[in-house]
């Protein structure tokens, strides 16, 4: 397979026992598993094929510990054998009020532990309907600010998410083509202003069964996150099924 899948698991399931079955479930080459971070080591144990990511990290960059209750570092989540830590997904920008300077600061020490972000940016339902111009400004804005910290290395590789806000877990997908032009233009901002090579760019936002197909033909889009949907196993499997033989 060609395209990255990433299942975010959001605060799901509700016990380590299903978390462990669904990970045996959805492991597959070419998936990335973002479980709560309770189910990260139990995961992490089951998983042979598909690689691991954190939903979320602290953006103080604090190898040896600190006083900072209640957080997690990216140093603990490379530990507990984590290679991507998604950052900025729209839920806690809304839910937590992560700032944009919150965002970049976690994508700083996500990419410092040698890591690779996977960084949720998109528009909202208002901007949209203005045009899709306008939210391609939105999303470079977003951009900017969010990778103001990112450090180049030989090493630093970059994951995107676009998820416009308002098709998560609404049921209303964007459409292919919108998607892949979106696609376009972020890979053209992080190449020209922020010279990261090594990036893809995902779409996330109401991918199911029923809709992949169109996505997965879009060569200009590198994946897709997946949140829903990556919670019954058989629809994730017909995705990846899907997406294997496109791609
Ligand atoms: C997400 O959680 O990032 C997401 C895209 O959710 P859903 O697939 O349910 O829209």
């Amino acid at each position: 397979m060609n395209k990255l899948i990433v299942a975010n698991w959001k605060m799901n399931p509700v016990s380590l026992l299903e978390a462990v079955a669904l990970a045996k479930e959805s492991d597959k080459a070419g998936v990335v598993i973002a479980p709560p971070f309770v189910f990260l080591q139990a995961v992490k144990e089951v998983l042979v094929h598909a690689a691991l990511a954190a939903q979320d990290v602290f953006f103080e960059n604090a190898p040896v510990g600190g006083a900072y209750t209640g957080e997690v570092s990216a140093n603990m989540l490379k530990l507990v054998g984590a290679k991507y830590v998604i950052v900025g997904h729209s839920e806690r920008r809304a839910y937590i009020l992560e700032t944009d300077e919150m965002v970049g600061r976690k994508v700083e020490a996500v990419v410092t532990s040698d890591l690779t972000p996977i960084l949720c940016v998109g528009e909202g339902s208002i901007t949209r309907k203005e045009g899709m111009e306008q939210a391609k400004q939105f999303v470079a804005n977003q951009l900017f600010i969010n990778l103001q910290f990112f450090k180049r290395s030989a090493k630093s590789a970059c994951v995107i998410a676009y998820e416009p806000l308002w098709a998560i877990g609404t049921g209303e997908n964007d459409s292919p083509l919108n998607a892949a032009e979106m696609s376009r233009h972020i890979k053209q901002i992080i190449r020209e202003q922020f010279n990261i090579l090594n990036s893809l760019v995902l779409y996330g936002g109401s991918v199911n069964g029923k809709n992949i197909e169109a996505f997965a033909h879009e060569s200009d889009i590198d994946g897709f996150l997946i949140g829903g949907a990556s919670l019954h196993p058989e629809e994730f499997k017909k995705i990846i099924e899907i997406v294997s033989n496109i791609s």
